[in-house]
């Protein structure tokens, strides 16, 4: 029987995995599995979804005004700046652009499980470099370039180890990089990151044409929904990303939600805020298990990776945290057994995450 059949490298692949909502036994849960926004989107956003708009008409397939908005917020120059269907459809305008068949494309051990598919979608070679206590090590990207490269991804801070790798030592990765490798500085967290040492990625964009940075909305902006992320870099990279970019690809409501978002900059603060007060209570917590084999990774992000090393198990801490009613993230798929990504989520959520652990160890609620 003859069928259309994909390209060996397509067949090879399978689609991204996104984190769950349900139990086991199909009971539906609060999801501490995909670092949603547990303060929801800005009021401002809402509002701006709430009035009408047309929905026969095309948007702006240029996203002019929010590139312009976006602009002014960063500093930047909306010339150099594009936007799309969430951080994700760009990243993969950036790698399709470069890299193919025979091509190879570097990230940290633990990084975005959206990284080796990038790759394995053009054809190219995902290369893994070794991470050093979890984190992306840059003497190990470095070691890991060789003639093949196109493109290194560093997603800073990390997803799922939630570590961020301080601006000297990402300027220390691109300075040893060859000229014609790309560097993607993804920054889906960055609004996370304690203000005193926020990154310096975007100068290194401006300076430089082999640096791409990417942002979301779906974070700290609270619109995941809405699919709105963008990139900026050099003239000669936001050309080719606009080359293979959709058409039209930020919807009306995106552009609109995303617009007005921007100009909430309160409520980024104070998700900030509320993650940072929540992240530490919760990694109080869990030092104080430490005992028990129990311990997280140092996180700049909107959720902790939390190891489990002694006797109860990853996968026992998955199940009761389910009873509990809440999902979070097992990651065996990406070399991480021992392990849950939880999302921070609201004070609730913290209060019965720790419950739930400390029962788990036998410590009094
Ligand atoms: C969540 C996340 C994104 C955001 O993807 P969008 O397509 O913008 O929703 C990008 N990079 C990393 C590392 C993430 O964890």
């Amino acid at each position: 029987m003859s069928r259309p059949e994909p390209k060996p490298w397509i067949a090879e692949i399978h689609a991204y995995v996104p984190g769950k909502s349900k139990s086991a036994s199909g009971k539906p849960l609060v999801k501490l599995s995909a670092n949603e926004n547990p303060l929801g989107s800005s009021p401002a956003a809402l509002a701006a979804l709430r009035a009408g708009h047309v929905a026969a008409d095309y948007p702006d397939p240029d996203a002019r005004a929010l590139r312009e908005a976006i602009a002014e917020v960063h500093g930047l120059d909306p010339a150099l700046i594009v936007c799309g269907t969430g951080s994700g459809e760009l990243l993969h305008c950036a790698v399709q652009a470069l890299a193919g068949p025979g091509d190879e494309v570097v990230c940290s051990r633990y990084s975005f499980s959206l990284y080796p598919l990038l790759a394995q979608k053009v054809g190219a070679t995902p290369v893994f470099a070794a991470p050093e206590e979890h984190a992306a090590s840059v003497d190990n990207l470095l070691a890991a370039i060789t003639g093949q490269t196109r493109v290194v991804l560093l997603d800073n801070p990390n997803n799922p180890v939630g570590t961020f790798l301080p601006p000297a030592e990402v300027a220390r990765l691109h300075a040893a990089l060859p000229a014609d490798v790309l560097l993607v500085i993804d920054e889906a967290y960055a609004e996370y990151v304690d203000p005193a040492f926020q990154s310096t990625a975007f100068a290194l964009a401006a300076r430089h044409e082999n640096v791409l940075v990417s942002r979301t909305f779906s974070k700290a902006y609270g619109l995941a929904s809405e699919r709105v992320g963008w990139v900026t870099g050099s003239a000669h990279l936001v050309d080719l990303v606009n080359r293979m970019r959709g058409a039209f690809n930020v919807s009306v409501s995106g552009q609109k939600a995303a617009l007005a978002a921007l100009g909430d900059q309160a409520f980024v603060a104070a998700a900030r805020e509320h993650n940072t007060r929540e992240r530490t209570r919760l990694a109080d917590a869990i030092a104080a298990l430490g005992n028990h084999g129990i311990w997280a990774s140092p996180s700049e992000a909107n959720f902790l990776l939390v190891h489990f090393e002694g006797v109860v198990t990853a996968a026992a801490a998955l199940e009761a945290l389910a009873e509990a009613g809440y999902a979070v993230r097992h990651l065996p798929s990406q070399g991480l057994p021992n392990a849950l990504r939880i999302t921070i989520g609201t004070a609730q959520a913290t209060t019965d995450v720790i419950a739930t652990l400390r029962r788990l160890c036998g410590e009094a609620g």
